[in-house]
């Protein structure tokens, strides 16, 4: 049995901070068997998998709960499905959650035209505000993990016995044996463990507001507007709580620079571009602020592991460079991270060498997809009128409906 997330801001038994203000000078040792930095979707995961291995486990995060993450909040099928195979019974209980949405079309606009899909698979959306702090809320109550939040990791560094990570202001030093790098697109375990810089031809940059009362919203429909001005990226309207829609748009990094675009302009110039989307936004009221943050694309993956450590989601850049999405890789990745540190345990192996049996899975499971949808990403880049095509192709039901049936 499972148990919902609750919306109050308690710091629970299982939960501690560890940031702030040193009260003694002699150095706390806490030690682990594993260590999950970041409690996003992918290090929830993770913590959900380990849940029966009998190792002790520590997941740490900087930020306080409930926290916000700018996202696009759209939720493919694939996240349920691989949650409900770490925590059976997750699906129902999370289809139940009173701020889930289940969405079951999508509608594409383009040069005034609108071509329907309805998906054979359904999906979700859910604010990240409240998703990542009743995954959290789960790994408190379905795990044995000591949970730090409000705890901001300092420097990492490993050896023969393994992974040691101070905390900033604070005399507390973590110790493990192998370490999990979920800790988003910032990652300072890419940074610290991997080399990872920001690669801009294979980063998004991207933007996003909630927005009330638009019209004609349907609450099981996501909307994408694709506008030629801005190359082969869309505008997305997704549904969310009560009358609100997940409102965003994002570019390649090194496009926005090229072509010197203010990212937050360009998101208000849709309106004035396209006049039906100017006619269904009049009306509606923008309740938060434009908010930016980074997504590092598939596209061009790099080292996802190493000695003593793997990474996960955002960390290991596994969004889809044609979507934009990556919860549902970041939770796959989450879940193969744990199974591999089952095995690492079991073999008494961390090495570098034996990580690549993560990296072969992550493969087979997640980035063989990223490339092809890669190579989509570039054909449309190349040549926009792909999308003349698809509009022109979709007027037929059987290609309609093969679409339908693939995605
Ligand atoms: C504008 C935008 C729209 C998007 N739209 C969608 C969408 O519609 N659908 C979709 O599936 N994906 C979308 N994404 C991508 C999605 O948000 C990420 O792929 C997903 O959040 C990755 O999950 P994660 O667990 O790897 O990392 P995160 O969700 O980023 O979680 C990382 C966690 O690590 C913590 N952390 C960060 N640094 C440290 C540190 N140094 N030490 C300790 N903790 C740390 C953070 O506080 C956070 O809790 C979008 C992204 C953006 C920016």
């Amino acid at each position: 049995m499972i148990s919902l997330a609750n919306k109050v801001i308690i710091l629970p038994k299982s939960e501690a901070c560890l940031s702030g203000p040193s009260m003694a000078n002699s150095t706390e040792i806490k030690e682990f068997d594993v260590i999950i930095l970041g409690a996003g979707p992918g290090g929830c995961t993770s913590a959900l998998t380990l849940r029966n291995s009998g190792l002790r486990v520590a997941m740490i995060d900087k930020s306080s709960f409930p926290r916000d993450k700018v996202c696009g909040e759209l939720m493919a099928r694939k996240t349920v499905v691989t949650l409900e195979s770490v925590l059976p019974g997750f699906e129902k209980e999370f289809k139940n959650f009173e701020m889930t949405r289940v969405l079951k079309h999508t509608r594409v606009h383009f040069k005034g035209k609108v071509l329907q899909f309805d998906w054979v698979s359904e999906s979700y959306t859910c604010p990240r505000i409240e998703f990542d702090n009743y995954m959290l809320n789960l790994v408190k109550s379905s795990t044995n993990t000591s949970v730090f939040t409000a705890t901001v990791p300092d420097v990492l560094t490993r050896d023969a016995d393994g992974v040691t990570l101070t905390i900033k202001n604070s005399n507390v030093v973590f110790k493990s044996k192998m370490l999990i790098g979920a800790d988003g697109a910032n990652s300072i375990v890419a940074r610290q463990f991997a080399d990872k810089t920001i690669n801009r031809d294979h980063y998004l940059g991207s933007v996003r507001a909630y927005y009330s009362n638009i019209k004609d919203m349907d609450s099981t429909v996501s909307e994408v507007f694709f506008n030629t001005r801005f190359q082969f990226n869309y505008l997305w309207v997704f549904p969310v709580r009560g009358n609100q829609a997940n409102v965003g748009f994002g570019m390649v990094s090194s496009d926005i620079s090229k072509q010197k675009i203010n990212l937050k302009d360009a998101f208000y110039e849709h309106f004035k571009l396209s006049p039906d989307l100017g006619d269904r936004f009049h009306d509606a009221t923008q309740v938060t602020p434009l908010e930016g943050f980074g997504v590092p694309l598939g596209s061009s993956v790099g080292t996802t592991s190493g000695d003593r450590f793997v990474l996960v989601g955002d960390a290991a850049s596994l969004s889809n460079p044609l979507s934009g999405t990556g919860m549902g890789n970041a939770v796959i990745s989450g879940k193969l991270a744990a199974e591999q540190a089952m095995k690492c345990f079991k073999k008494n192996d961390f090495s570098g060498e034996h990580m690549k049996l993560y990296d072969d899975s992550i493969q087979k499971a997640i980035i063989n997809d990223l490339m092809a949808s890669f190579r989509m990403q570039k054909l449309i880049s190349k040549m926009p009128f792909m999308l003349d095509i698809v509009f022109w192709l979709g007027k037929y039901d059987r290609v309609k409906k093969y679409i339908q049936s693939v995605a």
